[in-house]
């Protein structure tokens, strides 16, 4: 069941001296707003609270709980004011922004509607990407739908407090209603301009990002406004979409349909110098004596119920974020691996020639005390013991003296080897008293043939 949880604040800022803003947070009935007021002396209070009191009465009298029941409600709400504003001489031609957000029961099943006269805002936080749902009712806003002046150029266009449409100024006013599908993990903000004359969408976009939970991601808001100048009253609502009825797939393609954008492009702010303090929010109420006021014919008639302003469709979105997850992950691990076979090779693939078990030279591959988790293991056991070494060699041997390969360790093992001392026996007369003893007769009988009748060989048998 599609279920929002909402978090708010308002603040009269740095510069004016009361807070004109009103908001609504009706949990019962799924129905947020925001109101900004304008007109001298208390009136702009009493319009904003008057709508928004008139907007909760009526969608709240209306069972239907449809996206039109919340169009009726903003209506009633400018009649409210209107008629209020007429018979009370003290708040003649006050009147006020709306922007208001309902679940409603669409025709597809449950889905958001939104309504919007005036310049307050209705943005959506989609997968970390902010996006303005409302088409601003200002003279620069309307320009800017209509593609005849470009974003960048209308948040210093001299006009750009001028509105074309706003709540209780005449006796009817059309309202912007469009419906939106409702995604799990969808945000949504309404805000007075207070907010976004402040802040970048950027900045807008990441402290949405950053604060999980509704209300503590309001109250920053608000507050980021105010030290960013609270150049006029900040109100925040924060509405998030908790479960979605599965629609997330219906709603995939209702945003790939040609025709079913319902935001026009946001302009990025970020690296543009923050808006001028001094610039403050003129009315269309011209009987307001402190304020410079106008009241500018609306240039677009929007009919009632119909979509806002016609914004060239977005394109489908791209699932780049996961595309560039993936990607990186693959180059992560490449890399590692690239790493970890590197540290093999170099911990693995030479030899050193120590001194192993039993005090014996030894052939070992590897480096000496191993290299992270190799460590160096018995090539060869070569059955020298390290006495039969060169003693100026013994040390560095101790050490392990590194080859680059098998054939070099063995070559060195035969290199550092004490010569061999050598084995040849001389004959010592001394030791051979029978030599000594022996006349010459028996020592030529010792070396002639053992036995004198053999013939010699010269003599063979048979011979005459
Ligand atoms: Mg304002």
């Amino acid at each position: 069941m599609a279920h929002l949880v909402a978090g708010a604040a308002t603040d009269v800022g740095l510069v004016r001296s009361a807070n004109q803003d009103s908001y609504l947070v009706c949990e019962r009935a799924a129905l947020y707003a925001v109101a900004d007021g304008m007109g001298g002396h208390a009136a702009g209070e009493v319009a904003s609270a008057t709508a928004v009191a008139a907007l909760e009465d009526t969608y709240l009298a209306d069972a239907s709980a449809t996206p039109q029941a919340l169009a009726r409600a903003a209506e009633a709400a400018n009649r409210a004011v209107f008629e209020r504003a007429r018979t009370d001489p003290a708040m003649h031609g006050m009147g006020t922004t709306l922007v208001a957000v309902a679940l409603t029961s669409g025709q597809g099943g449950p889905t958001l509607a939104v309504a919007n006269v005036g310049d307050s805002r209705c943005y959506r936080l989609r997968d970390g990407e902010l996006e303005q749902l409302t088409v601003d009712h200002s003279l620069v806003g309307e320009l800017v739908a209509q593609g005849r002046l470009a974003a960048d150029e209308a948040e210093f266009h001299p006009q750009r407090n001028v509105l074309t449409r706003a709540v209780g100024v005449d006796a009817d006013v059309p309202v912007d209603l469009f419906e939106v599908d409702a995604f799990t993990g969808d945000r949504l903000l309404l805000c007075s301009d207070g907010l976004i004359r402040e802040l970048s969408d950027r900045a807008v976009a990441s402290i949405l990002r950053r604060r999980p939970d509704p209300d503590e991601a309001a109250r920053e808001l608000v507050g980021e406004a105010r030290l960013s100048g609270g150049s006029d009253n900040i109100t925040v609502i924060v509405v998030d979409v908790i479960g979605d009825d599965d629609r997330a797939a219906v709603a995939s393609q209702a945003l790939a349909a040609p025709g079913a954008a319902d935001a026009a492009a946001m302009p990025d702010r970020a690296d543009e110098p923050a808006d001028d303090p001094a610039a403050e929010r003129t009315g269309t109420v011209p009987v307001v004596a402190d304020e410079a006021t106008s009241v500018v014919p609306v240039i677009t008639s929007t009919p009632r119920l119909a979509p806002p302003p016609a914004v060239p469709p977005r394109p489908p979105r791209q699932r780049l974020v996961t595309v560039r997850v993936v990607a990186f992950a693959v180059v992560l691990l490449a890399v590692l691996a690239a790493a970890a076979l590197g540290v093999a090779l170099y911990a693995r693939g030479t030899y050193f020639v120590g001194v192993g078990a039993g005090g014996q030279v030894t052939i070992f591959k590897g480096r000496p005390g191993g290299l992270l988790w190799f460590q160096p293991t018995v090539a060869q056991r070569t059955g020298v013991p390290l006495s039969s070494v060169v003693p100026a060699d013994q040390a560095a041997l101790r050490a392990g003296m590194l080859e680059s390969s098998l054939a070099d360790a063995r070559a060195y093992v035969q290199r550092v080897q004490v010569p061999p001392i050598p084995t040849t026996t001389v004959p010592a007369p001394a030791t051979t008293p029978a030599t000594t003893v022996a006349p010459p007769a028996s020592a030529t009988t010792t070396v002639a043939p053992t036995s004198p009748a053999t013939p010699p060989p010269s003599a063979p048998a048979g011979t005459p």
